[in-house]
């Protein structure tokens, strides 16, 4: 394992030196590389599940769709977002992550290191953005942030990043706040900023997967309680975890209309059980049936040849 991290260290450490590169070029490009790769390639994806109507059965509003004239000007606003302003941001954010301790062409961290400042991240950014986000719901200045990003009350993908641009300063701070903290290693960065864009983009892809990485465990949240926050707009504040949700009561009517909609799929399976054993028990009676017809017939038939001969001696 150590002579693993060692030639990796020292490869990843060379290719810095010899591409020439700053470390702030190598900052900006890698960030954005890894922005756009998660995001456009998972969404590329759902794309392709949308217009060919895939996996319906796990779609969490149907065969819904939000408005064309919403998605267009979402498009038109990731572009924005992910090409200009993203540049920008992380121009000025290279210094503030310089200060707190992350390490560019240092050598990599230990595997314990990357775990350690993993959890870090999802306890800060889960805090962060649960009382952020339930802040941003307060009545006296929802209409004018928030607003925007509940214009989507069914969700595709894309829509995780429609926000407004104050919604963006404070989304592009929460997730960095863990590596700030941790003074983490631009590659546990890259790493992390993977698993937080996968997140964000699969609580909006309007899809339950049974094995989606986000939503296996009860404890985690998921695409159900994202979509329903966006739908019914109440409660449902969290990120990764339940955990904040479930301490302030804010998802009990999350939990009241997910005990409603699991009850109407077992009764939906318990119904398809008892239709196909009634068609099981018609179809057995109805062999049993034409089996004792053919029998019948079988006597009938026999007893005519029998009366057939009979009536032929009679008649020779
Ligand atoms: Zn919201
Ligand atoms: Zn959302």
């Amino acid at each position: 394992m150590s002579l693993l991290h060692d030639y990796l260290s020292t490869s990843w450490q060379q290719a810095v030196k010899e591409s020439g590169y700053s470390e702030l070029f190598i900052f900006i490009i890698g960030t954005m590389l890894v922005h756009s790769v998660v995001f456009w390639g998972m969404n590329g994806v759902l794309f392709f599940f949308y217009s060919y109507n895939m996996f319906p059965e796990c779609r969490i509003q149907g065969k819904e769709s939000p408005k064309k004239s919403l998605t267009q000007e979402c498009l038109k606003h990731c572009l924005i977002n992910h090409f200009i302003v993203a540049p920008i941001t992380l121009y000025f954010g290279f210094p503030i992550m310089k200060a707190a301790g992350m390490s560019v062409s240092g050598p990599l961290p230990s595997l314990f290191v990357f775990l350690r400042d993993f959890v870090i991240c999802v306890i800060a950014n889960d805090t962060l953005f649960y009382w952020g986000h339930r802040l941003l719901h307060h009545p006296s200045i929802y209409k004018y942030v928030h607003k925007q990003h509940h214009e989507f009350k069914i969700n595709t993908g894309i829509s995780s990043e429609y926000a407004h641009p104050v919604e963006h300063l404070f989304s592009n701070l929460v997730p960095v706040a863990g590596n700030l903290l941790m003074g983490s290693h631009v590659l546990v960065f890259w790493v992390w900023l993977v698993i937080r864009i996968g997140e964000i983009v699969d609580t909006h892809s309007g899809y339950e997967f049974k094995y989606s990485p986000y939503s296996m465990f009860k404890w985690q949240g998921g695409a159900d309680r994202h979509e329903f926050h966006h739908s019914h707009n109440t409660g449902c504040f969290g990120s990764f975890t339940i955990f904040w949700d479930q301490i302030c009561g804010t998802d009990e009517k999350y939990n009241q209309y997910r005990a409603r909609k699991d009850a109407k799929i077992k009764l939906k399976q318990a119904e398809a059980v008892s239709a196909s054993s009634d068609s099981t028990s018609i179809s057995t009676s109805a062999s049993a049936s034409v089996e004792g017809l053919a029998t019948a017939v079988g006597q009938v038939g026999q007893s005519l040849r029998e009366g057939g001969s009979s009536s032929t001696q009679d008649s020779g």
